[in-house]
């Protein structure tokens, strides 16, 4: 069990690379990828990590370095990826909503793509025939995930083919000979129970019939992670028996070698990071005890856009006694981290560790309020180094046009 950071290497970045500062810790990336591997390795399975989550390119090479794939969202993604090193054949374009010259230069880059549109598999189809093997996504339409803001696969989602339109699809494939290698379906993020996989494969396999050149099942991500301290992640393992059980129990799979596909994001990165801030105003209102930190969902939306929970640490003090707190940014916004929540005593200046901030945290930082997005340091085999430095003046002048 390679675990987390200790508070003495927290605070030791903190202290070197200053405040607000994202901490990664590669070896908690790949525990977690081992225990995907481990639980999988009876099935032919490749682990495609859903970078969207976090995309520094060091941790992009740390995840190539570990041998796991990646899963793009975007073509800007894509040659990220490239950029870091991945061969096209380990890389994965899962798009949405997006103009067909994208497919085109995934198409050019060599990479596999998951089309997500009737309107793109047209198109897809009139170029490029027989003479490039693609995946479709379906919508199952299932409803998954921890919320409905991430939840992507029920029958109102925007996300993928509607499972109903098959006949669509089949007129499509047929009437250009597209060489349709993969299904795939991402229901949504958050999810514990293993059961919501085996449904969504069970849609997958009743459409095995209509697509004999298939060869590979691609279950999307979303597996959970603890956000909460008791909260237990999806049971991989449990998981990967119930796929194997799903595959052996249908006729249309049982004896067919497809492989198997998996794009885990928040499961890989999530429990890696940490965000440290510094405590810069302590406001006692009569019933709110408010400790505004130097930070804000500028910098960690979740709390705001999805109400996550992120478990807060005061590694300033940890021996302090426990008070009641409202953790608040500095932005000219809401921007509570948490309610009333039970902390070990604060004082100006102690240093607030936000954890599970390795998938979805400095990935959807902005500028808000002209403040500087935080640098990213990446702890590997005991050190720390600066992997992004924070911005300055010139990064919010950048690009402006002045007379
Ligand atoms: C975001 C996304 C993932 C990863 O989701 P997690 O909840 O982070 O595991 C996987 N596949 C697709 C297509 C996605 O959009």
């Amino acid at each position: 069990m390679t675990g987390s950071l200790s508070y003495e290497q927290l605070l030791a970045a903190a202290k070197e690379f200053g405040t607000p500062v994202y901490v990664y810790h590669a070896e908690k990336i790949k525990e977690q990828y081992e225990k995907l591997v481990s639980a999988f390795a009876a099935l032919d399975t490749q682990f495609f990590y859903a970078c969207k989550a976090l995309t520094n390119i060091n941790v992009l090479r740390y995840v190539k370095s570990i041998g796991c794939n990646i899963d793009c969202s975007s073509i800007n993604e894509v040659k990220l990826a490239l950029h870091a090193g991945f061969e096209p054949q380990k890389i994965l374009y899962t798009s949405n909503g997006i103009a067909f010259s994208e497919i085109e230069e995934a198409v050019a880059a060599g990479v596999h793509i998951n089309i997500d549109s009737l309107s793109n598999l047209e198109k897809f189809g009139k170029k490029y025939g027989s003479t490039y093997p693609v995946g479709i996504r379906i919508r199952p339409n299932i409803m998954a995930g921890g919320n409905l803001k991430i939840s992507t696969g029920h029958d109102t989602s925007k996300f993928g083919i509607p499972v109903s339109q098959l006949h669509l699809i089949k007129d499509m494939v047929a009437a250009n000979g597209i060489f349709i290698r993969t299904l795939h379906i991402h229901t949504g993020s958050d999810i514990k129970d293993a059961d919501v996989f085996v449904q969504g494969m069970e849609v997958l396999f009743e459409l095995l019939p209509h697509f004999p050149e298939l060869e590979v099942i691609d279950l999307g991500g979303g597996f959970k992670v603890p956000y909460q301290p008791g909260e237990t992640e999806t049971d991989i393992v449990l998981l990967a028996q119930k796929i194997s059980d799903a595959f052996a129990a249908h006729p249309q799979a049982a004896g067919q070698r497809f492989k198997l596909w998996f794009e885990p994001g928040k499961y890989l990165v999530s429990q890696c990071g940490y965000l440290l801030t510094e405590v810069t105003v302590l406001k006692d209102t009569g019933a709110i005890t408010f400790a505004a930190v130097n930070s804000g969902l500028n910098h960690l939306i979740r709390p705001m856009m999805y109400d996550a929970y992120h478990h807060i640490e005061n590694i300033s003090n940890p021996g302090g006694p426990e008070k009641v707190y409202t953790v608040t940014g500095n932005i000219c916004e809401t921007d509570t981290f948490a309610a009333d929540r039970p902390l070990n005593e604060i004082r100006e200046g102690d240093i607030l560790a936000f954890y599970n901030a390795g998938a979805y945290g400095f990935e959807m930082a902005s500028n808000y309020n002209s403040r500087f997005k935080p640098a990213e340091v990446l702890y590997q085999e005991g050190k720390p180094r600066l992997i992004r430095r924070r911005d300055e003046m010139a990064d919010l002048l950048r690009n402006l046009v002045e007379e």
